[in-house]
């Protein structure tokens, strides 16, 4: 048995949520296959960073599609959230938000999800990030809110991406990290020349810059997430402080 199992999954709680309208008011190229999508709803001051939305697509046919992502954004009184989605090959719903999306279209979201893999400032730190590909976006909100008010609490990001140019808000994470001594960032590019995968220099020297963590969230595929929970439990991180979330393959 991996010993990864002892981890506390992020759960759905069993809520009924309804519903919300949104209007899509922006949209930008994060990556060249993420797109950021930010939306004016009435959920968008009501969420903690790391949780996530259901988007509900409905076509003129009648025919629904939904889909859960991350918010990106920590909550700035725009009354917008911002998702940041990446584009798969023939995704259903990642293909009409990278290709077909306008400003100005609705669409409908419910949530926000996702209250055991959150975190605000008073529940302090240090904080240990592991996100692979777009897995980063909910500790892109996590960290967002912690440049809000909470920079005292010392943080890192392990961020494993396929290449520097398909790391998602790398150059945000890269000035935070120059202009934040609390900060730092350990990026690992799975397809470069030179690249690797996360290892265990990489979560020791992360570990050396916080500290004992008091909080650990790790996000991405199941694979990503395996990996990285067994090198932070190897480095005798204890697994009641591991919070995971998965995106599926
Ligand atoms: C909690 C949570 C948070 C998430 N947050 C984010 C986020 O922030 N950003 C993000 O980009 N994603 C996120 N995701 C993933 C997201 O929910 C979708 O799964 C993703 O966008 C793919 O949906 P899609 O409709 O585009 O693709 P789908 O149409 O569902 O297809 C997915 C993939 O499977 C392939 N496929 C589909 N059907 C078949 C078939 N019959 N045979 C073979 N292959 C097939 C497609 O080619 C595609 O590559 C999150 C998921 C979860 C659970």
């Amino acid at each position: 048995m991996s010993s990864a199992t002892s981890v506390i999954e992020s759960v759905i709680e069993p809520v009924v949520f309804r519903w919300h309208e949104a209007e899509i008011t922006a949209l930008s190229p994060v990556t060249p296959h993420v797109r950021s999508v930010r939306l004016r709803c009435s959920l968008a001051e009501a969420y903690r960073a790391g949780q996530h939305v259901d988007v509900r697509l409905t076509a003129e046919d009648g025919y629904q599609a939904q889909r859960s992502y991350s918010i990106a954004s920590a909550q700035d009184g725009s009354g917008t959230l911002e998702l940041m989605i990446e584009a798969l090959p023939d995704g259903e719903v990642s293909g009409w938000f990278s290709h077909l999306a306008e400003i100005g279209d609705r669409v409908e979201l419910r949530g926000p999800i996702g209250g055991s893999f959150s975190w605000d400032g008073p529940d302090g730190g240090p904080l240990l990030l592991g996100g692979g590909g777009s897995g980063v976006v909910p500790l892109l909100a996590m960290l967002r809110r912690r440049a809000q008010g909470w920079r005292q609490i010392p943080a890192a990001l392990i961020y494993s991406a396929r290449t520097r140019a398909e790391a998602i808000a790398v150059a945000e994470l890269e000035r935070l990290a120059e202009a934040d001594p609390n900060f730092s960032l350990h990026l690992a590019t799975t397809r470069e020349p030179g690249g690797k995968r996360i290892d265990a220099p990489l979560v020791a020297e992360a570990l050396a810059r916080i500290g004992a963590p008091g909080k650990v969230f790790l996000c991405g595929s199941n694979r990503f997430v395996a990996a990285a929970s067994d090198l932070i439990l190897a480095e005798g991180v204890a697994p009641g402080l591991i919070r995971t979330e998965r995106f599926g393959a």
